[in-house]
């Protein structure tokens, strides 16, 4: 073994999670940071709409009220304790943000502007309020830039275009990674006392998605590989707005702003299904509108998608009529001019791949795979817990996408993910230094690098007539008809069954790239095995749970069950085969009620 790298703490992933995890862990700790891709593409860079934190800067608002939002927005899933956690760290985040440099928009008296976001409401009196602190529509881009900055400065070891391949536990105790360096093939055993998994979510598993193409959910499938169970896998986030067939996302910042959603008979079509806060209803209430709106042929020409309206003359006409104001109590008013400075990119999207320019026309819109609620288990310090009584996994942290803390619970409210990257990418990169500090190192395996060489070589010795895309293409549309918006028994077996044979498939994939230098091809083939395992968890936790909460919605069982459902699902992959237990939800002060939109 060649490559050996000695560090306290390792995180894989350099999104915001990541390099928040690993800027808290190199003040105290020697620290490295490992990426498939250049830090800054990260899909945090993609982020467009905001960063939720009850400053109150523009109207009253408090951290209870962000808590209770989110509690119910998570369809009383999400562990209170930990909810409560992240929405009263939120401010004092958002200002560190601030104070690293972050270029928040501002208000005319210079504080960090804020727009409203579907779900985050004033409780006094159910109306949206603005919480979501925003730099145009580039938060995240902003963050990104931000973070890796803070990271060069103080000295963090960037690992660049290194993929992660194995988890490596001994004695029940996380000692390293093995990771292939994409410019030569070369393997690479990282030694740690620490290992935070920081590599985002797996929305590539659905045909349609506002996921970036590295969304493979390579740390869930190495942790789980490695015997550590996922948590409420079966919860996966459907946006409402991804521009049709594209499924590239328009943020709900568009909504913010005023912008209303228009079926194919020209109505605005919310108010039906949620009279208070209407399009800026919680994303899963959203979805299901559209859909239900498609099912019944109002679609756009018949087909599957509706309108998204922001040209200026609508959105005056509906803020009108809604009784919506500026912050000075004068009816609210937009220019195009202003649109185009509060949502450039939106604005470049649609002109840039569908030709419309949405200060004039309306946007096609359908939508979206977006965001997995579900992912590797934590407490709120982002310490990995393995069982029903929250056992902690020595050494293992996660922290964003790919973790389940829980704060989204069933349905994750807009600008809470951003929230969660920089509260408990700090607290995971925190505790994990903290007990590198007083730990000694771990004995790796005799041959830390065994398990990932002999999966390589068989991939690159594969002998099969199998094309990875194909099955890709495969597995994409069955996860997408039917274990997407709407979930029923049988279509979510034929789902299940299909994933086996494409797994079976799988064993017979060709590569025809066997060459070491960027071999692209091998290792996209490598994330196809990660998916189509993560796939399978995912139908198998749905088809279980029968019930409707939050994103799964069940045509079969319509309806929540507190009694039979407000539990976790714990799922193990052992053997080939999905194993399903349960832990119990954290209730502090909000017990569940029957949601009001
Ligand atoms: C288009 C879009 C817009 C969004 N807008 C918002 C918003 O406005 N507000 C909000 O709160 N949320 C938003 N979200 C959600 C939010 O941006 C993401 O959930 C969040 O950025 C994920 O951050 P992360 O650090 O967990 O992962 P990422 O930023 O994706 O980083 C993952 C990292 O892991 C690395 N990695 C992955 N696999 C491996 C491996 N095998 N080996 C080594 N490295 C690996 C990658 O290189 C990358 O550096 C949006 C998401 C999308 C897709």
């Amino acid at each position: 073994m060649a490559n050996i790298h000695q560090f306290d703490v390792v995180v894989v992933g350099a999104g915001g999670a990541g390099l928040m995890a690993g800027l808290y862990a190199s003040r105290t700790a020697k620290t490295a940071v490992i990426s498939k891709l250049y830090p800054t593409r990260s899909h945090t860079g993609a982020a467009q709409g905001g960063i939720g934190a009850a400053l109150g800067n523009i109207e009253e608002d408090r951290p209870e009220w962000h808590t209770y939002d989110t509690v119910k927005g998570s369809d009383y899933l999400g562990d209170q304790d930990a909810i409560e956690f992240m929405c009263e760290e939120a401010p004092q985040a958002v200002l560190e943000l601030e104070h690293m440099g972050l270029p928040f928009d501002r208000t005319p008296d210079g504080k960090i502007s804020q727009r409203p976001f579907g779900g985050h409401t004033n409780n006094e009196t159910g109306k949206p309020v603005r919480r979501a602190a925003h730099a145009a529509d580039r938060t995240g881009h902003m963050i990104l830039q931000t973070l890796y900055q803070q990271c060069l400065k103080n000295k963090v070891n960037f690992f660049d275009e290194y993929q992660v391949l194995d988890l490596l536990i001994v004695d029940g105790k996380a000692v390293g990674v093995v990771a292939v360096n994409l410019a030569d093939g070369e393997l690479h055993t990282f030694h740690a006392k620490s290992v935070i998994i920081a590599t985002g979510g797996h929305g590539r598993i659905f045909e349609v998605t506002s996921n970036a193409y590295a969304y493979t959910g390579d740390g869930i499938a190495i942790a789980m590989r490695r015997g550590i169970p996922m948590e409420d896998m079966e919860f996966f986030q459907f946006h409402p707005t991804g521009i049709y067939k594209l499924g590239i996302l328009i943020t709900e910042g568009v909504r913010g702003e005023g912008g209303i959603l228009i079926n194919g008979q020209g109505e605005r079509f919310m108010p039906k299904y949620a009279p208070t806060v209407k399009d800026l209803a919680s994303r899963d209430v959203i979805s299901r509108a559209i859909y239900t709106e498609i099912r019944e042929g109002r679609g756009v020409d018949g087909k599957n998608y509706v309108w998204l309206d922001a040209r200026p003359e609508s959105i005056v006409k509906y803020a009108a009529l809604d009784g919506r104001t500026n912050i000075d109590g004068t009816p609210y008013t937009i220019t195009g001019e202003q649109l185009l400075a509060k949502l450039p990119d939106i604005v470049d999207f649609n002109r840039v791949y569908l030709g419309i320019d949405p200060v004039t026309q309306m946007m096609p819109i359908q939508p979206t795979a977006h965001y997995t609620m579900g992912g590797i288990p934590t407490n709120k310090y982002g310490e990995v817990v393995i069982d029903d009584k929250n056992t902690v996994m020595p050494g293992l942290y996660a922290a964003g996408e790919c973790a389940c803390v829980s704060v989204h619970g069933a349905n994750r409210l807009g600008t809470n993910s951003l929230l969660d990257l920089v509260v408990f990418g700090k607290y995971a990169g925190l505790k994990a230094a903290e007990y590198a500090n007083q730990a000694e190192f771990g004995k790796l395996p005799v041959d830390a690098e065994a398990a990932t060489r002999s999966a390589f070589e068989a991939l690159r010795n594969g002998s099969g007539k199998e094309n990875a895309f194909d099955i890709a293409v495969e597995m994409k549309k069955v996860m997408f008809d039917e274990v997407g918006i709407y979930r029923s028994e049988k279509g979510m077996k034929i789902a299940i069954e299909k994933v086996r044979e494409l797994r079976e498939r799988y064993k017979q994939v060709k590569v025809t790239d066997t060459g070491k230098i960027f071999n692209t091809e091998m290792l996209n083939a490598w994330e196809l095995g990660c998916m189509l395992e993560i796939a399978e968890v995912v139908a198998e936790c749905a088809l279980n749970r029968q019930e409707s909460r939050g994103g799964h919605s069940r045509e079969d069982f319509p309806n929540r069950d507190d009694v039979n459902w407000l539990k976790h699902t714990l799922a193990w992959w052992k053997d080939g085969k999905t194993a399903i237990d349960y832990k119990p939800v954290t209730i502090t002060k909000y017990q569940p009620k029957a949601r009001v939109y």
